[in-house]
């Protein structure tokens, strides 16, 4: 029997994507990417602005016309806010809320009957990878979120925070890296409220990876800017630590924060930025920012639009304002005008590009380490580009004469340019590498 397992929305959905395949294999289940060949698919929803709801419920019906006879197993966060809504589109076979979510293979065993005893338990590393990308892999290390930012339907979908064990999280990065994988990204919904309910904290999960594991490379993925240690950004004098990550701040304003109810202030994470740079000089840090938040005033994008400038965000994501039915902040006064919010929107924008800039300028001249991944493309006759990540996540390509696959190498480079107009950066190989390891000429770019 096989199954076709898809994902919507964020990375934390990915990750549960993985460990479910490794639990069905144990099943006599395969894997399969070709979904007309598929028993089973299993999509996990995602439902956090109501656009994203209109994709999951569109994605539901492409995938039951894609393969009408296989059985539709639908989860995630759309589930468990319109579960009615799912059950009455055609084809859904089973639902799975995302308070049940954990257990989804075993509730497949029961609804599908399949045989009892799982045929893999006694062989852990020979569970099949299924991860879309070989040279990284999405680990979930937590569930949940204790607070209630106005505008966040994700607290809402997903309850309390939840922790998986250490012991756990260490098992399947051995069995990821058994696979071949060297880099993983560790994610949740909160993951700075790591092991509050399993007595444990985020900074002793990650000594635990780097004392008990020897992955090459860990990243965070995005992680809400409070209840981090004094000490944590400490943890990254060890290099197998990426000097980068993802913290949310929303809006430059006090005033803002304090009607979206988030647990920061702009002097805190400025404060934040600062330790993480005292640590490693160029430590790359990358933001979200909210435009048009109801109530926000043209003060309060000016202060947005100065802690890009202060903090030097080496990407900010720009986010316009959408109502989101079921938070707090739909029913806030002053909600602000489309057009308005368009045009704060823009100049966000155009300042956080700007810095972005002058970050990767500074890269110029620097020596990294780049995990490359997937294969070379074309550019023209006699050119090809290899894509990979800087330690501190900056998007960097190698040009070469040849279609020489580096997938999945870690190799020792210098950044020669910062090409602004696809804005990455440029890099040569520190050492003439093109004998020793090289796999020569993938045929069928040819
Ligand atoms: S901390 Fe993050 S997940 Fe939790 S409510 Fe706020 S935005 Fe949502």
């Amino acid at each position: 029997m096989q199954v076709y397992l898809t994902a919507l929305g964020c990375r934390l959905n990915e990750a549960e994507l993985q460990t479910w395949a490794a639990e069905l294999s144990q099943y006599e289940i395969a894997i399969t990417t070709a979904i007309d060949k598929a028993d089973f698919i299993i999509l996990n929803t995602c439902a956090v602005t109501s656009e994203a709801a209109r994709k999951s419920r569109q994605t539901i019906r492409k995938l039951h016309r894609q393969n009408p006879a296989a059985r539709l197993v639908v989860t995630g966060c759309y589930v468990s806010l319109e579960q009615d809504e799912v059950a009455d589109i055609l084809g859904v076979d089973l639902i799975v809320s995302n308070q049940h979510k954990s257990q989804l293979p075993e509730l497949m065993k029961a609804a599908y009957n399949w045989p009892s005893m799982p045929k893999q338990a006694e062989e852990p590393d020979s569970t099949p990878l299924f991860n879309r990308n070989r040279e990284r892999a999405f680990i979930k290390i937590q569930d949940g979120c204790r607070y209630r930012c106005t505008y966040c339907i994700v607290t809402i979908a997903r309850g309390e925070e939840t922790s998986r064990s250490i012991e756990d999280i260490l098992n399947e990065i051995r069995q990821l890296q058994s696979a071949g994988v060297k880099e993983i990204v560790l994610t949740g919904v909160h993951v700075g409220g790591y092991g509050a309910d399993i007595d444990t904290c985020l900074y002793d999960l990650v000594v635990a990876i780097l004392q008990q594991t020897d992955i090459p490379r860990i990243r965070f993925a995005s992680v809400e800017p409070w209840d981090l240690p004094d000490n944590f950004f400490e943890l990254f004098a060890n290099k197998r630590l990426m000097p980068h990550m993802h913290l949310p701040i929303q809006s430059g304003s006090d005033a803002i924060l304090r009607s979206m109810s988030r647990r920061c202030k702009s002097t805190e994470f400025m404060r934040l930025v600062d330790r993480a740079r005292d640590q490693i000089a160029d430590f790359n840090i990358t933001s979200d920012i909210i435009a048009g938040f109801p109530g926000e005033s043209e003060n309060d994008l000016q202060m947005s639009l100065n802690i890009i400038e202060k903090a030097q965000f080496g990407h900010t994501h720009i986010f316009t304002y959408s109502r989101r039915e079921g938070t707090k902040a739909a029913r806030l006064p002053n909600q602000i005008d489309e057009q308005i919010k368009k045009q704060r929107s823009k100049q966000l924008h155009e300042k956080a590009l700007a810095v972005k800039k002058v970050s990767l300028e500074n890269m110029v001249g620097k020596n990294v380490e780049i995990l490359f991944e997937g294969k070379p493309d074309r550019i023209d006759e006699n050119r090809y580009r290899s894509y990979g990540y800087t330690e501190n996540y900056h998007k960097a390509y190698l040009e070469m004469e040849n279609a020489i696959d580096l997938s999945n190498q870690i190799i020792s480079c210098k950044v020669t340019s910062a090409d602004l107009n696809i804005m990455l950066l440029s890099v040569e190989p520190m050492e003439d590498w093109s004998d020793k390891n090289a796999r020569l000429m993938v045929n069928q770019l040819d």
